[in-house]
C-alpha cells in the first residue's frame, strides 16, 4: 500500500479516489465503475480499517491483536469477494465477477502467501470468469498457477484436485480440444469416485460434463449412456431424500402454524446444490425430448427427478406439473417402473400443509 497510489484494478497509476472511503485508488472512472458493481460497495467500508497503517508503536500484545484482527477482516473480505464473484459467474455475469475474484485472489495472497494451496479456489473462479468473458489467455495463465500450486502440493486434498480438473476440463471443452477435456474430466470422476464412489451425486457432475462433450463430438451412444447414468444417480439420491423429508416431517410432534420455517433445517440439499441439480437434470431432459429416437423410459426418469428436485426445492406448482408429465409418460410404458413413487409424489405435494399456507 505504501508509495504512490495504484488502480485498484490494473495497477496503473491511481488518479481517481473513491470519495467514501478514500483508501482504494483508480487509472480512471470506468475502473471505478466496473469495481464498485462487481465488489466494492460492499466491501468499500470494510477497506477502511485494512487499509490504514496504525501510527503508534503498540506493545507486543496489542500487536498481535491487531494482526488477528487484520487477518479474520481480510478472511471476511475474501468470502464476501468469493460468494459474489461465484453469483455473477452463475448469473453468466463473467464480466462483472472480475474484479471480484481479483480480490478474492489477491486477499487470499495477503492472508495466505503466494504458494498456498488456499489460493487455488481463487485461481480457478477469476479464470471461469475471465475466460466466460473472452479472455482465454488470460484465464489460462491463471489455471497454470492453480495447476502449479496443486503439482507442489503432495498432500493437497481431494476436494481441491477435483475442482482443479474440472476447471482445465471445462476449459478445454470452451476451447473445443475435447480429448484433452475428457481426460481432465474423468481424472475428476476418477479422484471422486475413489473417495466418495462410482455412484455419488458428486461423481454425476463430472459424468455430466463428460457426456455434454461426446454429444458436441455426435458420438451420441456414450453421451446417451453418460446421461443416464447421470439421471440415475439423481434418481436415486432424490428418492432418498424424500423420503428422508416425509420421515423427518412425520417424527416431528404436530406443528403449529406459526413454527413453518423450522423444517427448512431439514433440507437435504443447499441452494446451490438444487440450483446446480436443477441446470442438469433440464439439459439432460433437453437432450431427451429432441433426441431423434425416443426413449420414454429414460425421459420418465429425469422428469420424476425434476419433480422430486422442484418438490425439495418449494417450488410445487413446476413439481405438480412436471410429476403429471412423468406419470402420463410412465402410463403408456410397457412395465410401468416408478408408477407408484410418482403417484405418492403427487399426494405428497397436494397435501404439503405448510407450503400449501404460503399460496
Ligand atoms: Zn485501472
Ligand atoms: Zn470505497
Amino acid at each position: 500500500m505504501a508509495g504512490s497510489p495504484r488502480c485498484e484494478l490494473c495497477g496503473a497509476a491511481g488518479r481517481v479516489r473513491c470519495q467514501h472511503c478514500r483508501v482504494t485508488y483508480y487509472c480512471n472512472v470506468d475502473h471505478q465503475q466496473a469495481d464498485w458493481v462487481s465488489i466494492h460497495e460492499q466491501i468499500c467500508q470494510l477497506l477502511i480499517p485494512v487499509c490504514t497503517f496504525l501510527p503508534f508503536p503498540l506493545s507486543e500484545k496489542e500487536r498481535k491483536h491487531n494482526v488477528e484482527q487484520l487477518v479474520k477482516r481480510k478472511k471476511h473480505i475474501i468470502d464476501l469477494a468469493y460468494h459474489r464473484a461465484q453469483e455473477f459467474i452463475l448469473d453468466g455475469k463473467h464480466k462483472e465477477a472480475i474484479p471480484a475474484a481479483l480480490h478474492a485472489l489477491r486477499f487470499s495472497t495477503e492472508v495466505y502467501g503466494s504458494n498456498s494451496v488456499q489460493l487455488v479456489p481463487a485461481y480457478l473462479l477469476l479464470a471461469e470468469a475471465l475466460a466466460g468473458a473472452g479472455h482465454p489467455l488470460q484465464a489460462s495463465k491463471y489455471l497454470s498457477q492453480a495447476e502449479w500450486i496443486v503439482l507442489k502440493t503432495p498432500d493437497c486434498s481431494v476436494a481441491v484436485q477435483c475442482k482443479l480438473q474440472r476447471s482445465l476440463g471445462l476449459f478445454c471443452a470452451a476451447g473445443g480440444n475435447f480429448d484433452q477435456a475428457l481426460y481432465h474430466l474423468a481424472n475428476e470422476v476418477y479422484l471422486v469416485s475413489s473417495m466418495l464412489g462410482l455412484n455419488s451425486v458428486e461423481a454425476a457432475g463430472g459424468y455430466f460434463h463428460m457426456a455434454n462433450i461426446f454429444l458436441r463430438q455426435n458420438k451420441m451412444d456414450v453421451a446417451n449412456s453418460l446421461y443416464a447414468k447421470v439421471t440415475s444417480i439423481w434418481h436415486a439420491f432424490l428418492l432418498k431424500s424424500v423420503q428422508a423429508q416425509e420421515q423427518a416431517l412425520q417424527s416431528q410432534p404436530e406443528m403449529s402454524p406459526f413454527t413453518e420455517d423450522k423444517e427448512l433445517s431439514e433440507d437435504p440439499m443447499t441452494k446451490a446444490q438444487q440450483a446446480e441439480a436443477i441446470r442438469v437434470l433440464r439439459t439432460v431432459l433437453d437432450v431427451r425430448e429432441e433426441a431423434p429416437k425416443q426413449q420414454p423410459g429414460e425421459t420418465a426418469r429425469v422428469l420424476h427427478a425434476l419433480a422430486m428436485l422442484y418438490y425439495l426445492a418449494k417450488d410445487l406448482p413446476k413439481a405438480a406439473e412436471t410429476a403429471m408429465k412423468a406419470l402420463n409418460l410412465v402410463k403408456q410404458l410397457p412395465q410401468p417402473e416408478s408408477l407408484e413413487a410418482i403417484s405418492h409424489l403427487l399426494e405428497l405435494i397436494e397435501t404439503k400443509p405448510s407450503y400449501s399456507s404460503t399460496k
